[in-house]
């Protein structure tokens, strides 16, 4: 094959892919009751990021080939559905976060406190507000390496994965005890931290590039 044809052919197929990519659109509601203006814009600029990190190619394919324990499922905001050993595929997990192109959520961004939580959110069959919380001093204990709107971003991406109805396998012994900070490496069977994680290395990335939000 000639180089020029070759190159085309490349050309094509990443086209093809980006193009064949799912997208989600996150947004919030604009009538939260912000302490400041800077929580404001933060907020906004933060569920633009966090619909970027889901958009990206770098996010598709850091979950597509993974699998996690089956008692991520959530069946209330508090207990687990352990009715199945078999694990949840990455593809299965992309297929329920694309399920939904938009999404519009309640967003409270409250004070908490260093070393508490980041945040809440029920999955949405029994959170009718569509409400989701982060902990604004926890997530800045927690990534104070990143400027705000990352580390809301960061939050936001692992809260929605609680909107769509996975948890932390908590019982299984995975979760953070007496404010300890979740660990890159201990928390690979649990969906909404690894989400964390991964959107936590892009965000990484895109400050270091000063990553455009337009
Ligand atoms: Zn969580």
């Amino acid at each position: 094959m000639k180089p020029t044809i070759l190159f085309i052919s490349i050309a094509m197929l990443a086209f093809l892919n980006a193009k064949d990519q799912p997208k989600i659109k996150l947004s919030l509601l604009h009538d939260n009751n912000y302490k400041n203006n800077a929580h404001k814009i933060e907020s906004e600029q933060a569920f633009e990021l966090a619909s970027q990190i889901f958009n990206s190619t770098e996010f598709y394919n850091a979950i597509k080939d993974l699998s996690f324990v089956y008692p991520n499922h959530c069946l209330t905001c508090e207990t687990l559905d352990y009715s199945r050993k078999t694990r949840i595929p990455g593809k299965e997990v992309l297929q329920r976060l694309f399920k939904n192109p938009s999404a519009l959520l309640s967003f409270n961004l409250e004070e908490g406190e260093c070393r508490g939580p980041l945040g809440h959110t029920c999955p949405e069959w029994e959170n009718k507000e569509h409400e989701t919380t982060t902990y604004y001093l926890a997530d800045s204990c927690n990534m104070h390496e990143l400027e705000t709107k990352y580390r809301l971003a960061v939050n936001i991406c692992h809260e929605y994965m609680h909107f769509i109805g996975y948890c932390h396998p908590a019982k299984m012994g995975i979760e953070p005890q007496n404010g300890d900070i979740p660990n890159a490496i201990n928390y690979r069977d649990d969906i909404a931290y690894r989400v964390g994680w991964i959107a936590y290395y892009i965000c990484v990335e895109w400050q270091k590039k000063s990553h455009s939000l337009k």
